[in-house]
């Protein structure tokens, strides 16, 4: 991870990052007990603006509901969640455009997992918004690993535990020299990369997996297809084919850490050298939504 400021939120207050810590007895750390999201805030003489943080509560709400979380509703709203986004930022004063993590973990000493009423912990902490992929152009595999199925683990909520998928997949690309994997669902359609969503371009229109491919419900995959739809692009969810993607005339990875990426090759078959046109146009749009040029109703200012 890129530098990570030195205040932490944790539980109700802000502490130093050395005492920010679960212990080894805590069920997040046993079981992987935990749900999170990442947001991006851009930095400027007028503050801070986070991105679709509204988005981003309602879903770690959801990620609680669906996991069973239920004393998270009783302590936390979206009111109380927006200040303690607002003490972090005071306390650390970050000069640089950044993300922060907000996590809610099941902090108790269980024999076994259980999820309901049982104590929850809160922690946000900031890091310097350093994009995942290359922007450049990124290098995909597709990995043996499968996506994990909402009938397993859900895949609309952000649950800790699930990115083991994630990392077994992830690793096994970087291995073999690539800059991150494609995961097919257990039927074998494409599902998503390891922390970002996919869009393909086929003859001027927008195609991207629907959420029933197991990929997380991704607040820029939404931001992306609204975007598309407002330039005049059809967006398309539905299935993909692996072999679909081989013959995409554009590709591309969306999400909060990995920003718009163009994918320029995927299991060594090449998509495009650079950024396709309608890549490119998503991609400035995409930029001037985080900057607040484009929708300013979707930044919340922070001075
Ligand atoms: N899929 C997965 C598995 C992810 O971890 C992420 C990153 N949160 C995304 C997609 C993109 O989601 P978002 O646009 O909400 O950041």
């Amino acid at each position: 991870m890129s530098v990570v400021y030195p205040k932490v939120f944790f539980g109700d207050r802000l502490v130093n990052k050395s005492e920010a810590v679960l212990g080894v007895t805590s069920s997040a750390v046993l079981y992987g007990l935990s749900i999170y999201t990442v947001f991006y805030l851009s930095w400027s003489a007028k503050g801070y603006r986070a991105f679709r943080l509204a988005d981003h509560w309602q879903r770690l709400s959801d990620s609680a509901r669906i996991v069973g979380f239920n004393s998270f509703e009783k302590h936390w709203n979206y009111p109380k969640f927006e200040q303690a986004v607002k003490k972090l930022l005071a306390e650390n004063q970050p000069k640089s455009d950044i993300f922060i993590r907000a996590s809610v973990h099941l902090n108790a000493e269980l024999a076994g997992p259980r999820t309901k009423d049982l104590p929850l912990t809160l922690s946000l902490f900031a890091y310097e918004a350093q994009p995942i992929l290359p922007l450049e152009g990124t290098r995909l595999k597709t990995s043996v690993w499968r996506r994990v199925s909402d009938q397993s683990i859900p895949a609309r909520a952000k649950i800790n535990g699930a990115y083991v998928n994630s990392a077994l997949a992830k690793q096994e690309a970087l291995s073999e020299g690539y800059d991150d994997c494609i995961l097919l669902d257990e039927e074998g359609h494409v599902s998503e990369l390891s922390a970002a969503n996919i869009f393909i371009v086929r003859a001027g229109k927008l195609i991207t997996p629907g959420v029933e491919s197991d990929n997380l419900e991704g607040i820029n995959r939404r931001t992306i297809i609204e975007l598309a739809q407002e330039a005049g692009v059809e967006a398309i969810e539905r299935s993909i084919d692996l072999t679909e993607l081989y013959i995409a005339d554009e590709a591309f990875a969306c999400g909060t850490s990995a920003f718009v990426s163009p994918i320029c090759e995927i299991d060594r078959r090449l998509i495009s050298q650079k950024a396709g046109p309608i890549t490119k146009r998503l991609q400035a749009r995409h930029r001037q939504c985080l900057s607040g040029e484009l929708h300013p109703e979707w930044n919340n200012l922070f001075v």
